[in-house]
């Protein structure tokens, strides 16, 4: 196929579906930075937005502020990222049935780090969830909740093997899982492998792979030895000595980001879940590549 076809065929694309995650705002000038980011994403028709719990719970009324805001002022379809991580049985029950009162419908469900940070034993509370599959059992027995899972193409730090990793991912779907989103990658490769073994084993559930623009690559590099993912080489070559050049770095990141998806697009992939740090404007222009549009009824200020 010519470049052109291909080309022309993903500007025409359908069914391409995408999902943005923010963190909840810590003052007023990022709230400012966070609706302006949910407001020019807004017109994409994300299939969800999904907002980050802090660890150990310490945004547990910020991330309930900023989800239920959602709902009253835009028609964007919210979901709740929530841990079981350092919190009773009661105490997590009383977080989802305040967001079933408030109109949530979506659970990000997660296990959590461990209390004493990455790297230490992970100690369930004694009257807490022992695992995520029991947390998502517990959101169910709540609501009629979609229930998202987190899902590692590299494996999780902690995990023994890949077949333990997936065991657990089987595990959250037997439990009600209804999709998985991927810690992020940059080889696709990784992620490609990782939904073969995936399905081979029986789970059906959209797996969402989750793509991070780079927007620090020191901070990225950073996060990305906490939990396990790999920088591999060629990225790092790329934004080598451009510390003190941040519009080169930004034009580098969006074409990181555009290669990657289109990419993944190639390979037939169609359900994206973008980590946007609260920025819009990379993920606008990636979204923009792969042929979607602003949809005018969309717009974050069309108060529902
Ligand atoms: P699980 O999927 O339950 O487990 C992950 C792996 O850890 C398992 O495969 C298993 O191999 C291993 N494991 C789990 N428990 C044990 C055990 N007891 N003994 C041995 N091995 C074990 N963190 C936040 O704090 N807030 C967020 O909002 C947040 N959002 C996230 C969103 C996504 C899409 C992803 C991928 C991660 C997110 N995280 C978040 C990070 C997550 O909390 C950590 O990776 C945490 O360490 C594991 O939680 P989990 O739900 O992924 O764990």
């Amino acid at each position: 196929m010519s470049t052109e076809t291909r080309r022309s065929r993903r500007n025409g694309q359908r069914g391409i579906h995408v999902s943005f995650e923010f963190f909840p705002p810590k003052n007023a000038e990022m709230e400012t930075a966070l609706w302006e980011s949910i407001e020019r994403l807004a017109p994409l028709a994300p299939q969800f937005v999904s907002v980050t719990y802090g660890a150990g719970g310490s945004t547990r009324e910020r991330t309930h502020a900023t989800v239920e805001r959602i709902v009253k002022e835009t028609k964007l379809k919210p979901a709740a990222h929530l841990t079981c991580v350092g919190a009773s049985r009661a105490e997590v029950d009383e977080v989802v049935s305040a967001y079933k009162d408030a109109g949530v419908r979506h659970i990000v469900a997660l296990r959590g780090d461990p209390a004493g940070g990455i790297g230490t034993t992970y100690e369930a509370h004694p009257d807490g969830y022992k695992s995520t599959a029991e947390l998502v059992e517990g959101i169910r027995r709540i609501g009629d909740f979609e229930v998202s899972v987190s899902a590692y193409p590299e494996k999780h730090p902690e995990s023994a093997s890949f077949e333990a990793d997936i065991d657990v991912l089987k595990a959250k779907v037997d439990a009600g899982a209804t999709r998985a989103i991927t810690q992020f990658f940059f080889d696709n490769d990784l992620y490609l492998r990782f939904l073969d073994k995936v399905r081979a084993r029986g789970i059906n559930i959209p797996i969402l792979p989750g793509i991070v623009p780079v927007q620090n690559f020191k901070q990225t590099a950073s996060f990305a030895a906490r939990c396990g993912a790999s920088i591999p080489f060629w990225l790092a070559e790329r934004f080598d000595g451009l510390e003190n050049d941040p519009a080169t770095r930004r034009l580098i990141a969006a074409a990181v980001a555009a290669e990657q998806v289109i990419d993944l697009l190639d390979a037939g992939v169609r359900d994206f879940h973008f980590y946007t740090m609260n920025k819009a404007d990379l993920v606008y222009a990636i979204c923009r590549l792969i042929g979607l549009r602003p949809v005018a009824e969309a717009r974050a200020s069309a108060a529902a």
